[in-house]
């Protein structure tokens, strides 16, 4: 049953600890907790994750226009 650190708070699991730390002590947490809290997905202000889908999104248009212009090239419409 893990205790808040950071206040007298104690929580029956893990997920729970980590929601409090996140949202409660986001400013206030260490290193290793800011990275657990992060990683729990409770941290607010963390980086947000990579936008993978953009970057699918932006090769994708990329590829189809490569795409259309060998296709106008070769079919020399
Ligand atoms: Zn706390």
């Amino acid at each position: 049953m893990p205790d808040c650190d950071y206040c007298d708070a104690s929580f029956a699991d893990e997920d729970a600890y980590l929601s409090h730390v996140g949202s409660e002590h986001a400013d206030e947490l260490g290193r290793i907790d800011r990275r657990r809290a992060a990683e729990h997905g409770s941290l607010e202000d963390d980086d947000p994750p990579a936008p993978i889908m953009a970057y699918l999104f932006v090769a994708l248009v990329a590829f189809f226009m490569v795409a259309m212009v060998a296709y106008v090239i070769v079919v020399g419409v």
